[in-house]
């Protein structure tokens, strides 16, 4: 299901829903990028002007998850720092996205509180000063793991076992 959302880098238009799949999307302010499963852009006279197209759009980030919704906020951040991408490029207000869950086939609706925008905005200055330093931070494993896509780049099992140095000495060595 995420796969086909970010494969599928078009636009479709049904009614008055313009949807573009996986849209490039930046900060500069924010110092990140990323990509958006889907982009929804809602036909309202409150909206702003597309290029190519009539008429004024809410753009509303919809991001596709495998599970259920969870109890931490990891989603409704990941949305909003979307959201926040969105608004720096296009110049433009977004009040509410949504999570798209395959294991209950709903969608939940997720409005960009000051509280949420604020976590994200700690977060990636958080994330940008320990690059800065080039300073990985020890992970903390756990059930959210197991369906995570980073798994097999983050290997959250070894990092809690043994150092990365110790990790590559271990496999250098046996390479030779
Ligand atoms: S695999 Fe790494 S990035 Fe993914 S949830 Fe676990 S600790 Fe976080």
């Amino acid at each position: 299901m995420h796969k086909r959302a970010h494969d599928e880098t078009q636009t479709e238009l049904r009614g008055k829903i313009l949807t573009v799949r996986g849209m490039k999307v930046k900060s500069d302010k924010l110092g990140v990028v990323g990509v958006c499963d889907v982009v929804e852009f809602h036909e309202d006279t409150n909206g702003i002007s597309l290029n190519g197209r009539n008429g004024k759009w809410i753009p509303r980030p919809v991001e596709f998850k495998h599970g259920r919704p969870k109890k931490g906020q990891e989603d409704e951040a990941q949305l909003c720092g979307q959201a926040l991408c969105l608004e720096e490029m296009l110049c433009c207000d977004i009040k509410i996205g949504d999570l798209f869950y395959g294991e209950t086939h709903r969608r939940v609706e997720v409005e960009f509180t000051e509280e949420l925008r604020n976590i994200v905005r700690k977060a990636l200055q958080e994330m940008n000063q320990y690059y800065k330093r080039g300073y990985t931070p020890k992970v903390k494993p756990g059930k959210k793991c197991k369906n995570c896509s980073l798994n097999s780049i983050c290997l959250p099992e070894i990092q809690e076992k043994e150092s990365v140095n110790l990790y590559l000495q271990k496999h250098m060595q046996g390479e030779k």
